[in-house]
């Protein structure tokens, strides 16, 4: 029996990158001592702040749910949880379930938007679409644009001034690894725990939690937490980008412990470089077509919206 590295009880996880091992309740402790300490460092929540919560019904999501609930009166702060509904099969409405009853559960407003409505296609259609399919565009990065789009311009139609997001360590270090591979500046930019700040850009700032949990132990925390949960991903992850990247760093993880912290610590070093070099140059830009922020004359929501003929 391998016991925890606090106490004599037995351990329920093993922690590479730090040398410990953990039982239930130090585990428990530890992982809510780690997102108190990315929201401090990071000064992620201020008094007062109203939160725009992307609430997608998965592990990730409703852990951040259910801790920014906590921490709702300390700090004085509006929750208000955004869900989109991109049109998946089965797999998005029962999560589109649980988000709901978990929002029910904690009091906090809540909000769904589909595709269907937004765009005027769900995702399985616009998939079908003959343009998308010349441009070999992936089923994850047509998503992943469009629920962007619509999570930030939402929550500044709600009136908030953030948006929490729920990207755990794994998915952080993947956006950096494919904004370098993309060499995709403006979004490196957004990266890191919480995005810069710019008064005249219509870009809510992004807070991210969770951003040192690694996924393994977000699902193991919710699942200690019995939070109500679909299992399974996006039917559609496996085929994506990201997932051959996340095969790749969790590779390097396994060999080098660690490996994913040092890719967000010394990200935020670049990151702080490339933020200074940035401030010199030109405003930020308006999209011709709908006048939300872009780093182009269009938008990437309005290219694809262009390409389908909506
Ligand atoms: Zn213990
Ligand atoms: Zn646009």
């Amino acid at each position: 029996m391998v016991k925890c590295s606090f106490c004599d009880s037995k351990a329920i996880l093993v922690r590479k990158y730090e040398g410990i091992a953990l039982c239930q309740k130090h585990f428990l402790r530890s992982v809510e001592k780690k997102i108190r300490k990315t929201i401090r460092v990071n000064k992620l929540i201020k008094r007062g702040d109203v939160i725009a919560l992307g609430l997608s019904g998965g592990k990730d999501s409703s852990l951040l749910c259910w801790f920014l609930s906590t921490i709702r009166k300390r700090y004085s702060i509006n929750i208000v949880a955004i869900t989109v509904d991109e049109g998946i099969g089965k797999y998005r409405e029962k999560n589109i379930k649980c988000a709901k009853e978990l929002a029910k559960k904690y009091g906090i407003e809540h909000h769904v938007f589909s595709f269907k409505e937004e765009v005027g296609l769900r995702l399985e259609e616009i998939m079908k679409n003959k343009a998308i399919i010349e441009q070999c565009m992936s089923a994850c990065s047509v998503c992943s644009v469009l629920r962007r789009y619509i999570l930030n311009k939402k929550a500044r139609e709600l009136g908030a001034n953030k948006l929490a997001i729920a990207h755990n360590l794994d998915d952080e270090s993947q956006s950096i690894f494919i904004s370098y591979i993309r060499g995709d500046i403006p979004r490196a930019l957004r990266l890191g725990p919480i995005s810069p700040e710019n008064d005249k850009s219509k870009f809510i700032r992004r807070i991210k939690p969770l951003l040192d949990i690694p996924e393994k132990e977000t699902a193991l925390f919710s699942m200690l937490k019995n939070f109500k949960l679909v299992s399974g991903e996006c039917p559609n992850a496996k085929f994506s980008f990201r997932w051959k990247v996340r095969d790749i760093i969790l590779g390097l993880e396994q060999t080098s412990p660690g490996t994913r912290y040092s890719i967000i610590k010394n990200f935020e070093k670049i990151r702080g470089v490339l933020i200074k070099a940035q401030k010199s140059k030109t405003k930020p830009l308006v999209c011709k077509m709908c006048g939300e922020p872009t780093s182009k004359e269009y938008c990437k929501y309005c290219q694809i919206i262009k390409l389908i003929g909506n």
